[in-house]
Formats: structure tokens, sequence, C-alpha cells
């Protein structure tokens, strides 16, 4: 096979596999690649996996069988993330034409691994080294309005569903030093919004450059302080990480957004346990309490599991029960999904499809008609909206309120700018609106 000249990178999943994406696409570049528009004009497609639910992983061997040009032939194919971690040499051996398997915490060496699948030997590596990749990644390159900044990665919780302690490996926290510099490097490049990610984000800890011990909110006040920056958001968080100093974060530092992704996955304190949560439904409540009495207007997200096994009928309404409790803003659900080596896949009383089924569509029915009505109390009111790409009429572009719901608007203003908008009109995806200046006109 060639070395190849061009490539593609498809990223799965959540956020920091976006993150991670962008960064291997900046690595290629830095090898003198160019970016393909997408995979059938690519001589390199990279498949950024999510290993979270059965689906996201089968989906990865569909993608690659559809690879196949119809001249017969095929481009390199390297499958990086989360799937390639845990099914590792089980990829080649299920998908013969895979050339590349790589870690999450391996990618820094992916130029290697590309010529040596041009040299015709299969790579492989997933390995952990206790050497952090970052350090080995070329500088940030190109940059729009929002960016993703990881600055936590790895989970030490291990609750009895997840196989991200298993695919991400062990928490570590990156330094403040190196965070703080891809920051001013991102708002150099143009960057207006910062999310920092982690698994826990909010487990971030670290020393600032005076050597004091510092806690996510510590980092929140330093980029704060950052020039150019206007918008900071972090996801995802853990209940028991809410620390005193995050939640008055929220109450004071204007430059952090009225928006908190918390996830609960059940209203059941049996559930909860033998979810190895480590919070129950009353300390959940008690941070959103202690957040919404710091930051009244915040939105809250959440995340939420139905089906886990042994959850019986009033379980699943004790989680209705906790979606009433809080409205939420927005959220995501799941039907449990047993994943090979977590604790839950072993235990006996799995739940039964069609009832999974059923409690997912109820579940979304509710957080659906609250997401409508959060939109709907938008309507009437002013805001300010970052301008993040362009909609699909002539002279529409769209952006987000700081509560994350996407504005649709037709403006003259350009992809960067923080516009003032009166909201119009209310969807449960979004909203419409009409920039300040065209209203007085
Ligand atoms: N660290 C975050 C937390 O603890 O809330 C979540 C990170 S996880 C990558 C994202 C979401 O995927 C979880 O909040 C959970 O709702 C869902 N998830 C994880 N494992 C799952 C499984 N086996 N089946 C279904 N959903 C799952
Ligand atoms: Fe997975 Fe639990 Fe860790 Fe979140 S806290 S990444 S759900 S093990």
């Amino acid at each position: 096979m060639n070395s190849p000249r061009t490539f593609h990178v498809k990223s799965f999943g959540c956020q920091m596999n976006v993150y991670d994406g962008a960064r291997m696409a900046e690595l290629l570049e830095a090898e003198g690649l160019a970016a393909a528009p997408d995979a059938g004009a690519a001589d390199l497609v990279v498949l950024n996996t999510c290993h979270i639910r059965e689906k996201a992983a089968e989906k990865v061997y569909s993608d690659i069988g559809r690879l196949k040009r119809e001249d017969g032939s095929r481009p390199m194919i390297a499958v990086a993330g989360c799937v390639a971690q845990a099914e590792g040499a089980e990829i080649p051996r299920r998908a013969p034409s895979v050339d590349i398997v790589v870690g999450p915490q391996a990618y820094h060496r992916l130029p290697e691994m590309v010529a040596s699948a041009a040299r015709g030997e299969r790579a492989l590596d997933t390995d952990m080294p206790v050497q952090s990749k970052f350090g080995a990644l070329p500088a940030r390159r190109r940059q729009g309005p929002t960016a993703f900044l990881t600055v936590q990665e790895g989970c030490d919780k291990f609750c009895t569903y997840c196989v991200v302690p298993y695919t991400r490996g062990a928490e570590i926290s990156r330094p403040w030093a190196a965070i703080v510099d891809e920051a001013r490097a991102l708002i150099d490049m143009g960057a207006r919004e910062i999310t920092l990610l982690g698994q826990n984000v909010n487990a971030w800890q670290g020393e600032d450059d005076k050597g004091h011990a510092q806690g996510l909110d510590g980092l929140i006040r330093a980029l704060d302080a950052l020039p150019g920056l206007a918008r900071i958001r972090y996801t995802t968080s853990h209940p028991n990480d809410m620390t005193e100093g995050l939640i008055r974060a929220h109450g004071d530092v204007e430059k952090l957004m009225p928006f908190l992704h918390l996830p609960v996955q059940s209203g059941s304190d049996r559930i909860l346990k033998a979810m190895n949560r480590s919070h129950s439904t009353a300390s959940y409540l008690a941070v959103i309490e202690r957040v919404r009495a710091a930051r009244p207007d915040i939105a809250i997200s959440g995340d939420f599991i139905v089906g886990f096994p042994g959850e019986t009928q009033a379980e699943f309404q004790d989680t209705l029960e906790i979606v009433r409790a809080v409205n939420y803003a927005q959220a995501y659900s799941f039907k449990y999904s047993p994943r090979p080596g977590t604790p839950a896949a072993e235990m006996s009383d799995q739940i039964a499809p069609e009832v999974m089924d059923e409690r997912l569509q109820r579940l979304q029915a509710l957080l659906t008609e609250q997401q409508l009505r959060f939109n709907r109390a938008s309507v009437g009111k002013r805001t300010t909206v970052l301008l993040e790409r362009k909609g699909k009429r002539p002279g529409q572009l769209i952006g987000k309120s700081p509560w994350l719901q996407s504005v649709h608007l037709e403006t003259d203003a350009a992809i960067g700018d923080l516009v003032d908008v009166d909201i119009l009109s209310a969807g449960p995806n979004s909203l419409g609106g009409a920039p300040l200046m065209e209203q007085a006109a």
C-alpha cells in the first residue's frame, strides 16, 4: 500500500472523541497529509469509535465494510477510540481490511503506525503509557469560534455498567500550564468559547503557576482572565465532584455559561447503589438546589439509563419522579446496554428489550415536554448568541444562547460574532430570533 497523501477522520460518540479526532487531524496535517472532504476521497480513513453502547460498537464493523470502493480498492483503514481499546487484536480478526488499531491513549503514535501500514505491516497499539500523549502532539492548528479542550481523562469511579474506566484508563488531570497555554492558542486562532472536557471534568485537580492546589473552579477563573475569550463551559460532571468553589463560580464568573450537565442515571436509590454511583437521589437534588441558589437561571441537563438489571416498574417511576423534581432543560437518555467485562453485564436479572423500549419512550416523552417548556420560556426574551455556522437558508446563521440552545436567525453579522437577539419562536430543539439592529431598523 502507498503512503497516504490525504486523510479523513470520522468521530463517533462523546465530545472527547470529537476533540481527539481534531488532534489526530492536526497530527496528520503536521506530517504533510491533507484533509479530504469525505471518506470516499481519502487515502487514509480513521474511524474514531465509541464503545459506550452496543449499537455504537457494532456500527464500526458495518462502517469498515462500507469503505470498500466500487473498483474493489479500499483506503488505508485505522480504527481508533474506545472500540480499538476494548477489542484490540479482535478487530483485524473480524475485519481483516483494518491496517491500524490505536487506542485513545496512544494516538500520538499514529504517524509511525501509518508508515508501518504503508510497508504492509499491520500496526496495533492499545498501550496506556504513564507519559501522557499530550506532550507528543503538535500545537493546535485550525479553529472556529467554539473549541473543545480536554483537561481530564479517564475515570476511577467504576459505575457497574460503564466501560470508560477500562477503555480510557485511570483518572488523570492535565497540568495547569498545558491547559492555559492551549486555551491561549485556541483564542489566538479565533475561539470565543472554550468547553473544558473530561469524563469527570469536575474532578480535575492540579497546581497553579504559584504551586497552589486548584480545582476546576480555579482553572475556570484563570481562563476567565484571558482576553478575547467570551464564554466558558465544561462537561461532563459527576454529582459527587460538584465542589462549593465550583458552585460559587457559577454565581460570580461572568464568562461561565449558565448550563450544567449533571448526570443522575436513575431516580431510585437502590438502582443507584447497584450502579455504584456513590451518590443518592437526595444528595443529587441537594447539589441542584445549591447550584440554582448560586445561579438561579442555570439550565440543568442530565443522563439517564433505563432498564438497568433488576429495575422494577416502581423504580422506573422513581426516575420519572426525579425528572419532574429537577425539571431539565435538556437531557440524554439511553436503554441499558450490557458491556462486556463490566459487573452489570454479569447480573442475572437483565430487563427484556420491549420493557426497556417502553420505559425509554415514556422517559423521553417527559424530557421532550420539559425541553419544549424550557425553550418556550425564552420567547419574548433578549439574549446574546454566539454565531457558530451557516444555516440552510441564505443569510441565515445558527448560534448558541448562553443556555446552549441553538438559535436560528437572519443577520449580516459574521460567524464568531456575539449578537444581541430577541427570541421570537421556540421548538423542542431550537429557537428562532431576530438581531436587535434589524428590529430597530
Ligand atoms: N462520567 C459521566 C457520568 O458519570 O455521568 C458520564 C460519561 S458516559 C461516557 C456518558 C453516558 O453514557 C453516561 O452518563 C450514561 O448515561 C451512558 N452510559 C454509559 N454506559 C452505559 C451503558 N452500559 N448502557 C447505557 N448507557 C450507558
Ligand atoms: Fe462511566 Fe461512571 Fe466513570 Fe461516568 S463516573 S465515566 S458513568 S464509570
